[in-house]
């Protein structure tokens, strides 16, 4: 009997895993790659910001996992109930899968019930996305607060960006001298961990901008009541509140040898050079859910070149190769602010030893320019074309 792959997730890590393990071992070996994942088409989550402001429809920023199966990768539509490590078996909704080596990607639970970040809007799924939109065409005026009550959320720059939008946004309709915009967030300074340049920038846009930022928040809760969101020594009014969620880990992982608790949260802890879990050899975790673990931002850009780096690792065993030392090396960030873009680029070393990646301190601004924000945009409607 061949090889028993299996994949979860079809988002970013488990789509780009799936692909180059078929790549590299079709018709070179006998293994069986199955996908399994909740949803049967592939959304792309940076698209639901383009969702939300009106730019794209859902139709447009995702595209069928069936897909996979030309490259013969046989695709499930389950829920992953729980990994059990131990039993090389994955509970689903559609029963019980073995498996020879495990890939997962699950991503990240968002956490609305803290903070009653509940009542709050938000982009960070489908229905979410489409009922922002839906609140943004009606909004004629008024208070707009982003709260981002947690450092670790999807997708760091993200907050940073979306206030910057919808000034844009608000300009365009003309009602931007009726709209006052707040950003509260953990950081003492914007966008810091990119560094000085990428402050200075953020800061100075948010001058001209108008945009107020409420650095170091130490926040305790919405009252959606007295519509405030109530941070130590504050209360920031609200017409319309935009939610950042806290990262948690996802359920499956729960309660498994997988996850740890470390000092940032609970988290599934990986081999920093190539996504394999650190206590199982044939369990793979190149998913958000992991990145806290080993210094990176819970972003796709690092999820990507983990899932490269541990389907490399997985072909290259199958194979009797060298694993494909293909990790993470430079992480491109780029940022839309609305009427104009930014491209910085964070060199990254793999300190294998402490078994981290180092990017603090190391970015550098490539691009300021509204070519930057076109050139972001071109990046994540190409990347959905050609990543299947
Ligand atoms: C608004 C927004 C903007 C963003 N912008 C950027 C950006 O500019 N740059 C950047 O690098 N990143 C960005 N991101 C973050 C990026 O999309 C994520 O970091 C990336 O998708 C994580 O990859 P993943 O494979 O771990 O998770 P996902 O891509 O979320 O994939 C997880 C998959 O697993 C499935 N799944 C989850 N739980 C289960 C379960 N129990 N059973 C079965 N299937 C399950 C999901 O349906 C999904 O298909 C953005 C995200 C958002 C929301």
């Amino acid at each position: 009997m061949g090889k028993r792959i299996l994949v979860l997730g079809g988002g970013v890590g488990g789509v780009v895993a799936a692909k180059r393990l078929a790549e590299r071992l079709r018709g070179r070996v006998d293994a069986e790659i199955t996908l399994i994942s909740d949803t049967d088409y592939y959304l792309l989550p940076p698209l639901l910001v383009n969702i939300a402001l009106g730019d794209l429809d859902p139709a447009q920023a995702q595209l069928p996992l069936s897909i996979l199966s030309k490259r013969g990768v046989k695709v499930v539509k389950a829920s992953v109930t729980k990994v059990d490590p131990d039993n090389r078996v994955v509970e689903t909704s559609q029963g019980k899968f073995n498996y020879d080596y495990l890939i997962a990607s699950l991503g990240v639970e968002h956490d609305f019930k803290s903070y009653n970040l509940g009542v709050g809007y938000h982009n960070f799924t489908l229905d979410g996305a489409l009922k922002l939109r839906e609140a943004l065409r009606n909004f004629k005026g008024g208070s707009v607060v982003i709260f981002t009550p947690e450092p670790i959320y999807r997708c760091g720059v993200y907050p940073f960006e979306i206030v910057s939008q919808l000034d844009t946004i608000f300009r365009k309709r003309g009602i931007r001298d009726k709209v006052e915009l707040t950003l509260i967030h953990p950081f003492e300074r914007p966008i810091q961990p990119l560094g000085p340049e990428a402050v200075k920038i953020t800061e100075e846009t948010f001058a001209h901008k108008g945009i107020r930022y409420i650095g170091n928040a130490r926040p305790l809760e919405v009252d959606d009541k007295n519509k405030v969101v109530v941070i130590t020594a504050d209360k920031v009014k609200y017409d319309l509140l935009i939610v950042v969620p806290p990262a948690r880990l996802p359920k499956p992982f729960d309660g498994t040898p997988l996850a740890v608790d470390l000092p940032n949260g609970r988290w599934t802890v990986v081999d920093v050079y190539t996504g394999r879990s650190i206590k199982y050899d044939d369990v793979y975790l190149p998913g958000e859910h992991s990145m806290p673990s080993i210094g990176l931002p819970t972003a796709g850009v690092p999820v990507h070149f983990t899932a490269l780096a541990s389907a490399g690792a997985v072909a290259g065993e199958l194979l009797g190769e060298p694993i494909d030392p293909a990790q993470i090396t430079a992480m491109a960030c780029a940022m839309d602010y609305g009427d104009f873009g930014l491209m910085f680029n964070c060199d990254i070393k793999l300190d294998l030893k402490d078994n981290k990646a180092l990017w603090i301190n190391n970015c550098y601004s490539i691009l300021t320019s509204p070519l930057g924000k076109l050139i972001k945009d071109l990046f994540y409607k190409t990347w959905l074309q050609t990543t299947m």
